[in-house]
């Protein structure tokens, strides 16, 4: 979806603009799970998780099969789920 929504402007901005983005919007998730204004907070999730699937469209990165190739609905560590690490 983001590909298609934003694919050529992502591409002209290229990955070091785009990564830049997202440390931008990771630094505003930051402040924003000191609040207390839910809605603001899921916007910022959006935001974050918007910008990582464009930068993994520019590198080519299917975001979906990646996340899913190691995380297969169980832990990658302990192949169990829910995870049964000793941490
Ligand atoms: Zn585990």
């Amino acid at each position: 979806m983001m590909n298609r929504l934003y694919g050529p402007r992502d591409k002209a901005r290229g990955v070091d603009g785009t990564y830049n983005w997202l440390l931008e919007e990771v630094a505003e998730l930051g402040q924003e799970l000191k609040g207390t204004d839910r809605l603001a907070t899921e916007k910022e999730f959006a935001d974050v998780i918007a910008w990582l699937a464009s930068l993994a469209n520019i590198m080519g990165i299917d975001l979906e099969k990646a996340a899913l190739a190691k995380y297969p609905y169980k832990c990658p560590k302990c192949q169990s789920s829910p995870c049964k690490c000793i941490i």
